[in-house]
């Protein structure tokens, strides 16, 4: 009988099944929004950094983690904190996480160096044709997190996911 090691990386696995409850398509730990996992022995301890302070996903996420790591039978304790003393960035979502957001017909935010942010967002690339050739809308989509824009290109409406840092 083998027994899974669990340790930080172990968890770090198990929490790629947990996705974004807004973006069913991006995992919570290629949005980059795990900023810490400890583990001591039955105890695991997760921490995360939410996107949005206003994010009301936020509760859910949590509980979402809490659920997925409470089908290890290895792991008697879970702790799973959210933190505001780092702030998240567009720069923590990983290679993965930035086609996952394509995927899901989102532009993914691209690398911002302390510019504005609404230059950030003028020429967001269009995530169906690759156009820069688009319009900012709207800097605020359906939810916080997310910009409207309009491809002259290809003449559709498409959300950006909004860069911060
Ligand atoms: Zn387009």
């Amino acid at each position: 009988m083998s027994t899974t090691v669990i340790d930080s990386d172990f968890i770090r696995e198990i929490l790629l099944e947990v996705k974004d409850p807004e973006i069913p398509t991006i995992s919570i730990v290629d949005l980059g929004i795990v900023t810490d996992i400890k583990v001591d022995g039955d105890a695991v301890y997760v921490q995360l950094t939410p996107t949005f302070a206003g994010c009301p996903a936020l509760k859910i996420m949590e509980q979402m983690v809490r659920d997925r790591l409470a089908q290890e039978p290895g792991i008697a304790k879970i702790t799973v904190e959210t933190t505001f003393d780092k702030q998240w960035n567009t720069d923590m979502i990983t290679d993965a996480g930035r086609e996952a957001l394509l995927k899901h017909g989102l532009a993914p935010p691209k690398h911002h160096e302390g510019y504005l942010e609404l230059d950030v967002l003028s020429d967001t690339p269009c995530p169906y044709c690759g156009s820069r050739n688009t319009t900012l809308k709207s800097p605020f989509g359906p939810t916080l997190c997310r910009s409207l824009h309009y491809c002259n290109n290809c003449l559709q409406a498409f959300e950006g996911f909004k860069p911060v840092g």
